[in-house]
């Protein structure tokens, strides 16, 4: 379905739980205020909204969270999503932790691919920015991944002071193990508000001296909206997300669902709809709820010019 703007709206971000094992600094570093089992929304409920959603042409699904791995069952729900007609892909992004234990069961019901954080190569850095990760276990879960054969990137997100020192080291990640690095800018979401992020611009610009033959790369890699560069020869890229500096807002194609069964039409703005309601009729209701999501997104993001509208909630809350 195409949203008022023109744009065909395809791809659902579906947050599955607010709970995480981690604490970044940047996202949750407090935990989050529990929610009751009864107020995050069922398996059942997400694959009746993804039939509804599939209905209007969504056919690609991410879950996230939170931290998707923790709420039993995730490999099940992958494959209930995968099994609707319509669906062309179905992926996970995960802070890789419990990664390389769920791997199996996660290629068996059909994953596409998967996302994994990391926001340093460092193990002190990761545990001081995680507040309780275990670098080795990311590791294990990227390893994992790579020999499973499954698409895999990884997301770092550049933090001034923090891990802007490591951009060229996530370079030789990305190129010595032939997968998809990409940098996101930080965005001014929860805890972040006050982040000290790094521009895109100036992570190309460090890259460019020592990887002169870096050129853009033109491939489709996902569904979002990052821009990749690569070398000639080599496997692997570097994928930048410049959510603050880039407004790539009139290419976006997503609607996200959040836990407790809000449809949020952009991440920027608090703006949700209820859409448990609709979970009591049929599926003509919860596609009108869809529908209205879809003819409600705004133009463009309010990050650089209206923090008083930014959703206040962290990341983890909303379903990054
Ligand atoms: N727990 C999973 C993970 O860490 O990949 C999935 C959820 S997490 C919220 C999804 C992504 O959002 C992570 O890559 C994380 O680094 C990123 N993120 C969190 N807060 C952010 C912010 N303020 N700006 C940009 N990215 C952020
Ligand atoms: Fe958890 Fe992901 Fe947020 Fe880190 S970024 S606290 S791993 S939800």
């Amino acid at each position: 379905m195409k949203d008022k703007f023109g744009r065909s709206i395809e791809y659902m971000r579906i947050s599955i739980t607010d709970r995480c094992n981690l604490r970044c600094r940047y996202c949750m570093p407090h935990g989050i205020e529990k929610v009751e089992h009864a107020r995050i929304i069922s398996y059942e409920d997400i694959v009746r909204i993804c039939e509804a959603a599939a209905g209007l042409g969504i056919t690609k699904f991410k879950i996230t969270g939170g931290e998707p791995l923790v709420r039993i069952g995730c490999s099940d729900l992958v494959k209930s999503i995968k099994s609707i007609p319509g669906t062309e892909q179905v992926t996970l992004t995960t802070n890789g932790v419990e990664l390389a234990g769920h791997m199996a069961s996660l290629v068996d019901a059909g994953l596409d691919a998967v996302n994994i954080s990391l926001d340093t190569l460092d193990a002190e850095k990761y545990g001081y920015i995680t507040q309780r990760g275990s670098i080795d276990k990311v590791m294990a879960g990227i390893d994992s991944a790579l020999l499973s054969g499954i698409k895999t990137k990884i997301n770092c997100v550049p933090q001034r002071g923090f891990n802007d020192d490591e951009i060229k080291d996530f370079a030789h990640f990305a190129f010595d193990r032939g997968i998809d690095v990409r940098f996101i800018e930080l965005m001014p979401i929860g805890s972040a508000i006050d982040g000290k992020g790094v521009s895109n611009i100036e992570i190309i610009d460090a890259l460019r001296s020592d990887f002169p033959e870096l050129t853009p790369d033109d491939s489709i890699h996902g569904n979002g909206p990052a821009v990749y560069y690569g070398i000639p020869g080599l496997k692997g890229s570097i994928g930048l997300i410049s959510a603050m500096h880039g407004v790539f807002c009139e290419s976006c194609n997503r609607i996200r669902l959040t836990s407790q069964g809000y449809i949020k039409p952009c991440l920027c703005y608090e703006e949700s709809i209820d859409i448990k309601p609709a979970l009591a009729g049929d599926i003509t209701d919860i596609r009108k709820i869809l529908e209205e999501a879809i003819t409600s997104k705004p133009g463009q993001h309010c990050f650089n010019e209206d923090p008083g509208q930014t959703d206040r909630r962290s990341m983890s809350q909303i379903g990054g």
